[in-house]
């Protein structure tokens, strides 16, 4: 006689959600009955090992079948079972703990009325467990036998306010659960999981490393036997999973092969990573982390549809594929997954964003990153620069990123191309490096070593013998802005503001040159009309007459990378122009002298000095006709 019976309130809602979703993961359903079929032999494998009563078994496995013709897929496991009562309490009650959540963040939802559970957003952030049969079935039935009964039960319900529960024959403990799809209709074809290469592939997607053999009984063309060229069809019994997770082995027992050929097909790559990291952390939480770090750069890696994030597993089973908070914005080309068993497989993303577990996990993953880079960057430079050539930019935008937080943990990280030096440095060599006496870190924004020779302030740091930094990205300077001194020496650009390379007696001789010649500098600068915020005599150039500097706030490079951001206003982002003339120069005496004796002719060599800083600095000069008019005029005078 069949026992009748209702299911609680919140279930029948969670089935309700279940049935009429429109939530387009519909496949994860076989993911949520395979991990509980693991679960169930989990807990069976559990009471073998510490009740002697038990029988122990070997053959723990995990069943798929499926009927084209009934239109059903069975999962069979031999695990614990479940009593009548456990029938009542498990699937007529909800039980755990995710499904609850699920049902208050339902509550929440539709308190202002409307009702916005359809949304897929919502419905997929959750694991939804035995229910989710319901979205692709219109009928479940379960057989089960708990292993301390002797009766087997048969539970069967349509989704809708109840079930039954009748006794029936099963021979050994475990759990038979077959679902009778749906009809298809226009947006779904339910039978699709009616193929075993839908089936195989499913499995391979979230429960490849499920612990227990998942096995479907299979066909396979094969040569039949003698023949060359006749095929005939057999059935065998596949083990669709890998079984056991390549980061749950040893990590003495893979190879760097096998590390990288899962790297290529999991995270589809045709090249080899060019590392690979592996974390066995137990303690407070337990997890394995298997990271790659990619040689290249991901094609779309800068692009806005680029996902960041690691894989999660909880205990081997799939829970989602990018989890972003794994990961911090600047390690976005990272690879490589999380498996912990401290994880709930129910988690939702709202959860995660807020759990505890799952930020120190990725405190530590990102801490465990730095170290690989810092140790790889000691005992394999070669390597490192390649890295750093690929994704240095990252890191430096690491540093910038959030005022500087991570300053402290990355500015070891950057290394750059500098004059004296054949191979990139670190700043810490740098500063090993640094001459006796030298206070700063010196620094040129140029593309190459070339370009900063080349530039007339650096007349004076050559002469000393100072290396300089080159930078070349258009985020350097802002990354050293917000490092501002690293091992307490300040970063000084050649070509802003005082670069502190005199000794004090040549500084009074210079700062006595500027005040005998205030009014000539004054003259110039007025001449200038506004072009320059200062003309100075310089205590930096030795041989060149003269360069344009800027103050000590934005930097002539700033201020073009924030003139080419796209959105903003930038009218007003200017570095401030400092022409600086060499008091040592011929051309400083022939400014005094033109001074003294026309002093109204001061505003054409002005202009042309003007003019030719602008040149040396790679600016446009603003008149090119009037500048070459100027020239021929002063080349006619000086040969008459
Ligand atoms: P969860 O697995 O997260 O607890 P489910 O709704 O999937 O939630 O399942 C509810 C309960 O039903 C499980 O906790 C378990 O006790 C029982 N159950 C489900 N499937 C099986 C199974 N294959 N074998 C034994 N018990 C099961």
């Amino acid at each position: 006689m069949s026992e009748v019976k209702k299911f609680k309130t919140e279930s029948k809602r969670l089935l309700d959600l279940m049935i009429n979703s429109i939530y387009t993961n519909k496949e994860i359903f076989i993911r949520e009955l395979i991990s509980n079929a693991s679960d169930a032999i989990d807990k069976y494998h559990y009471l073998s090992l510490t009740d002697d009563k038990l029988p122990a078994k070997n053959d723990y496995e995990i069943n798929l079948s499926f009927d084209k013709d009934k239109k059903t897929i069975t999962i069979k496991d031999n695990g614990i079972g479940m009593t009548h009562d456990e029938l009542i309490s498990s699937l007529g009650t909800i039980a755990k703990s995710g499904s609850l959540e699920f049902m208050e963040k339902i509550k929440e939802l539709s308190k202002d009325g409307e009702n916005k559970i359809d949304n897929p957003e919502i419905i997929g952030q959750f694991g939804v467990g035995f229910y989710s049969a319901f979205m692709v079935a219109s009928k479940v039935e379960v057989r089960t036998r708990s292993l301390y009964d002797d009766k087997g039960y048969l539970f069967v319900s349509k989704g809708e306010d109840t079930y039954s529960i009748d006794e029936c024959d099963k021979d050994d403990s475990g759990t038979e659960i077959t679902l009778y799809l749906r009809e298809n209709t226009e947006e779904y074809q339910y039978d699709h999981f009616l193929s075993e290469w839908t089936l195989k592939d499913l499995v391979k997607k979230y429960s490849d490393y499920v612990r227990y053999p998942i096995k479907m009984l299979c066909h396979k063309s094969e040569l039949k036997e003698g023949s060359k060229d006749e095929y005939e069809e057999k059935e065998v019994v596949e083990t669709l999973n890998a079984m056991t997770p390549l980061w749950r082995k040893n990590k003495n027992e893979v190879t760097d092969e096998e590390y990288n050929k899962f790297y290529k097909e999991k995270y589809y790559d045709f090249e080899d990573p060019l590392t690979h990291i592996v974390l066995n952390v137990e303690g407070k939480i337990n997890y394995t982390a298997l990271l790659f770090l990619p040689k290249n750069p991901p094609y779309n890696l800068y692009s806005e549809k680029y996902e960041k994030g690691l894989q999660l597993y909880s205990k081997g089973v799939f829970i989602m594929d990018k989890c972003k908070e794994l990961l911090p914005d600047y390690l976005r080309f990272v690879k490589g997954l999380v498996d912990s068993s401290d994880l709930s497989l129910n988690i939702s993303r709202e959860i995660l964003q807020k759990s505890k577990e799952l930020q120190d996990i990725a405190t530590n993953v990102e801490k465990k990153i730095v170290q690989n880079l810092k140790n790889m960057m000691t005992n394999e430079f070669d390597k490192y620069v390649e890295f750093f050539k690929n994704f240095g930019i990252n890191l430096k935008f690491g540093i910038y990123d959030d005022y500087g937080m991570k300053k402290d943990l990355l500015q070891d990280l950057i290394i750059y191309n500098t004059v004296n030096e054949e191979k990139m440095v670190s700043l810490a060599e740098y500063v090993k490096n640094m001459k006796e006496g030298q206070e700063n870190i010196y620094y040129a924004s140029a593309k190459n070593k070339e370009e900063v020779l080349a530039m007339p302030q650096m007349d004076l740091v050559k002469k000393k013998g100072y290396d300089v930094l080159i930078l070349s990205d258009n985020v350097d300077e802002f990354v050293l802005k917000v490092l501002d001194e690293y091992d307490k020496h300040k970063f000084k650009s050649i070509n802003q503001g005082d670069l502190d390379l005199l000794d004090k007696d040549e500084e009074k001789r210079i700062d006595k040159i500027q005040k005998d010649n205030k009014s000539l500098l004054d003259a110039i600068k007025s001449s200038l009309n506004g072009k320059v915020d200062d003309v100075i005599v310089s205590k930096r150039l030795t041989d060149s007459a003269v360069c344009l500097v800027s103050g000590d706030g934005l930097s002539f490079e700033m201020e073009k990378v924030i003139k080419s951001m796209p959105d903003g206003d930038t009218k007003d982002v200017k570095a401030n122009r400092i022409l600086e003339i060499n008091s040592n120069h011929e051309i400083f005496k022939l400014l005094e002298d033109v001074y003294s004796k026309e002093p109204d002719t001061i505003s054409d060599i002005a202009d042309l000095l003007y003019n030719q800083a602008l040149l040396i600095e790679g600016f446009s000069i603003d008149n090119p006709v009037e500048f070459s008019e100027k020239m021929c005029k002063l080349m006619i005078k000086a040969h008459k």
